[in-house]
């Protein structure tokens, strides 16, 4: 049986009159790394709000670990939040930082919430003052997130993406069940980024923790994630594994924000081998889709469209002129106009330089 940490029934968030979640369904299996992927304003951070408890739903419940907690304050859920401005005391040392993690669970006097694991048996040694512990619970988070013996050190002398770190190990020495994290690469320079999303998907495996994370950088989401749940304007689009997102967008919104696409609109009707779109006068072979409504279209990704020889003999080829073109080292992007004026962006890998293909040239 499919063991879920996370499960969201009928989730909606109103404030006033904007409705930031709407009516969410969303089930999160243990030891998987979940992305939600949406537009600035679609209600990525207020759903991750719901399930760590900072806020609660208007309708709807919230599980995790199949305890219903709804109703329950943030501190006593299995939950810790890494947040993109990584929230760190800049008054103490890293490792009073990453202490702190404990000490935050450790005042809540209801204590035994009866999770167990060496989280929990810290937390009481918290209470009860054991220092020993405590710092080598604090230097193992440190060794985890590779930067051992910074103990001492000052938050303001670490760089952002040391920082982060840090802000990670503070999350993880409780050993949630869950780590929501909203962001928390954003504030970083794109060559550590892409450094960083290795590294935090390295350490979900290694955890086995589930991780649900927010961002709207599409990249990352397909990086990184076991399943990415896209959300538009406070529901949830389509979830699914990347693969399936990229290659099999559900929705036009799905097709259109991740990733490039080129979006064909027509009349769409079915025939013996399968189906078309006709527009412009112009008839495009497509596969049949019982779903489709007699206007329909098509979405085709510019790495799946062929220029010049590889396009001989392929069903869909029509002549072409290139309209423009941008260089990026070993990746050609063009565009195509046909000779109705409809467009397509074109990727192509570059082999070699010579055949590099030329504005206003006519292409099949
Ligand atoms: P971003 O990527 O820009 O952070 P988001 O997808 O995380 O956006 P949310 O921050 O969840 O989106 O916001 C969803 C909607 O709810 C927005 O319209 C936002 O203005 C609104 N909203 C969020 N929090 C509040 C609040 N405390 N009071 C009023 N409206 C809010």
């Amino acid at each position: 049986m499919t063991d879920y940490d996370v499960r969201l029934e009928g989730v909606t968030k109103r404030f006033d009159d904007v409705v930031a979640v709407d009516d969410v369904d969303l089930r999160v299996e243990s030891g998987k790394f979940l992305t939600l992927l949406g537009p600035s304003g679609c209600g990525k951070t207020t759903l991750l709000r719901c399930i760590d408890g900072f806020e609660t739903p208007t309708e709807g419940a919230v599980y995790i670990k199949d305890e219903d907690v709804t109703n329950v304050p943030p501190f006593e859920r299995n939950t810790s939040m890494v947040f993109q401005s990584y929230a760190l005391f800049p008054h103490m040392t890293v490792g009073e930082n990453v202490a702190f993690g404990l000490q935050m669970q450790g005042v809540d006097d209801s204590g035994e919430t009866g999770r167990g694991g060496v989280g929990q048996a810290v937390k009481r040694l918290v209470r009860r003052g054991s220092n020993e512990e405590i710092e080598s619970r604090v230097e193992e988070m440190l060794e985890l997130v590779e930067l051992p013996g910074t103990k001492d050190r000052q938050i303001s002398e670490l760089s952002g993406g040391q920082q982060q770190r840090i802000a990670l190990a503070r999350a993880l020495i409780t050993e949630p069940a869950v780590l929501l994290l909203d962001e928390p690469l954003g504030a970083l320079d794109l060559k550590l980024r892409q450094n960083m999303q290795v590294e935090l998907k390295n350490l979900q495996e290694e955890l086995n923790t589930t991780f649900i994370y927010v961002t709207h950088d599409q990249e990352e989401a397909l990086t990184m994630s076991d399943q990415i749940a896209v959300l538009n304007d406070g529901h949830v689009e389509q979830l699914g594994t990347a693969t399936e997102i990229y290659e099999e967008p559900a929705t036009e919104f799905v097709a259109d924000f991740i990733g490039e696409t080129n979006l064909v609109r027509g009349d769409y009707s079915e025939t013996d081998e399968g189906a078309t779109i006709t527009r412009n006068g112009r008839t495009y072979l497509v596969p049949a889709n019982p779903e489709a409504r007699a206007t329909a279209g098509f979405a085709v990704r510019p790495e799946k469209i062929r220029i010049g020889d590889e396009a001989a003999g392929l069903d869909n080829s029509f002549r072409a002129t290139i309209i423009d073109e941008i260089y990026k080292g070993n990746l050609g992007k063009f565009v195509v106009e046909l000779d109705d004026g409809e467009r397509f962006t074109v990727d192509m890998q570059i082999r070699d330089q010579g055949s590099y293909l030329q504005m206003g040239e006519t292409v099949q």
